[in-house]
């Protein structure tokens, strides 16, 4: 395992690699979640790169940026027991240099969602995926469906721009109790862990529910979701899985999506039905 924080160390050390080589980018704080990504990229290809990068350009002025937990020793000891080969960790000031200037932006799909409450979240992760894309040039992208809508953002820059790259999406993977991991789950205290599950709880009544309204169903999800006094909605969507449109009827291709702050803490979670 080799860990590089310079694109020019990058490029000369992966330069004759066997492929097909996979990336898995992360923010670090690794966890469970994200060593399933990383472990299936393993068996599925020759060389294997994962990258850490907390990206300030993703998070918005009031956001979590200054206290995103970044844990390097934590994830490298992680990492040695995947039997990874390449670690791109680079600063802020290697991927953002002086006079940056240039931003990716997906129209539409980064408007809806998360983008009507994070905005200019998703021009930051077009920005850093196209640049990860282009200094790592992987043959596949492993990325979780934890972040639906991020899936598909990357997804639309990868067609329109013509990246050529392979997008592998890969389980969410969650605590017992139902709990999507998440390097922001550190944020909760006991009180609020507990209360955290109402993610999942509001998902499960989503998948569980006999009814075929979305309206009826999303009426119920906020409903056990408000009963939580820990709990604040931002949203909760059922949408088409593809386009992210409002949908009609459930017709065996939907999303439901969420975000819900505990407390302080802002949590997504979403499953497709
Ligand atoms: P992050 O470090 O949070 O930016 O996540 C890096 C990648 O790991 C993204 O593709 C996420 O969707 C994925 N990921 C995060 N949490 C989970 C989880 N609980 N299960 C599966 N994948 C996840």
């Amino acid at each position: 395992m080799e860990v590089i924080t310079t694109v020019a160390d990058f490029r000369g050390a992966t330069r004759s690699v066997e492929r097909p080589m996979s990336l898995t980018p992360t923010m670090g704080a690794l966890h469970e979640g994200h060593i399933s990504l990383i472990q299936r990229a393993q068996e599925e290809n020759q060389t294997s790169v994962v990258s850490i990068f907390v990206n300030p350009a993703q998070f918005g002025p009031s956001e979590d940026f200054g206290r995103y937990p970044r844990e390097m020793e934590h994830d490298l000891n992680l990492l040695h027991g995947t039997g990874v080969d390449f670690i791109f960790a680079p600063s802020t000031v290697e991927m953002y240099p002086e006079g940056f200037k240039t931003h990716i932006e997906v129209e539409q799909i980064s408007e809806k969602m998360e983008g009507s409450y994070r905005p200019n979240h998703f021009r930051g992760v077009a920005t850093i995926v196209c640049k990860l894309l282009s200094i790592i040039r992987p043959d596949r992208l492993y990325l979780g469906q934890k972040d639906a809508q991020q899936n598909l953002v990357i997804k639309r820059l990868n067609n329109d721009l013509n990246l050529g790259v392979e997008i592998v999406v890969c389980p969410t993977v969650r605590e017992p109790d139902g709990l999507a991991l998440s390097s922001r789950n550190q944020y909760l205290n006991p009180e609020e862990r507990k209360a955290a599950t109402v993610l999942h709880r509001a998902l499960l009544l989503a998948e569980e529910s006999g009814r075929t309204n979305p309206s009826d169903i999303k009426r119920d999800m906020i409903a056990l979701i408000e009963s939580e006094p820990l709990a604040r909605i931002d949203y909760v969507s059922i949408v088409d899985a593809d386009s992210l449109d409002k949908l009609g009827e459930f017709d065996g291709h939907a999303l439901v999506a969420l975000a819900v702050y505990i407390g302080d803490t802002r949590l997504i979670d979403n499953v497709l039905i």
